[in-house]
């Protein structure tokens, strides 16, 4: 585990604080990525993101992820908070807060990920997604 000072606990759950972005192309389709074989959630696709580290703002948090995962930059002003849901997560508790993004500079790149697509969020359903991302998806149906 990489920090744990990022997790909170209340009432005894360990909280942790995940950002991840719905970057949306011209044609309202959503960039999802496919979590490698062999890690924690192996082959399920993922709105790209990762977890808010001690210190930083959601937002920072995001920019970071997402030049480390897609070598992407993004700029705050361009991030939306759209929704949020929660899932357990061993003995942990996962909160996910996920951001509408349409203005980006650089090609998303597949740098931690076994696959990069392109999905319109109708067809989300056909795809195995983590727990905390499958209630998210509803949140983009009016995109
Ligand atoms: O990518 P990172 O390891 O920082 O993600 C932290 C946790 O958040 C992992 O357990 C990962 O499975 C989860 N996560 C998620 N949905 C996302 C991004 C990350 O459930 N879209």
């Amino acid at each position: 585990m990489a920090d744990d000072r990022s997790e909170n606990t209340a009432g005894g759950i360990a909280l942790m604080p995940v950002v991840a972005a719905a970057l949306l192309d011209a044609r309202g389709r959503v960039l999802l990525q496919r979590r490698p074989s062999g890690k924690q959630m192996a082959d399920l696709w993922e709105f790209p993101g990762g977890k808010v580290e001690a210190g930083e703002t959601p937002e920072a948090a995001l920019v970071r992820e997402l030049g480390e995962e897609l070598a992407i930059r993004v700029v705050p002003a361009a991030m939306t908070p759209l929704a949020f849901a929660s899932a357990a997560l061993g003995a942990k508790h996962l909160l996910l807060l996920l951001y509408v993004i349409r203005d980006w500079t650089g090609t998303p790149q597949p740098l931690e990920a076994s696959a990069l697509a392109w999905v319109a969020p109708a067809a989300m359903a056909e795809l195995a997604m983590p727990p905390a991302d499958v209630p998210l998806v509803a949140a983009l149906a009016h995109f």
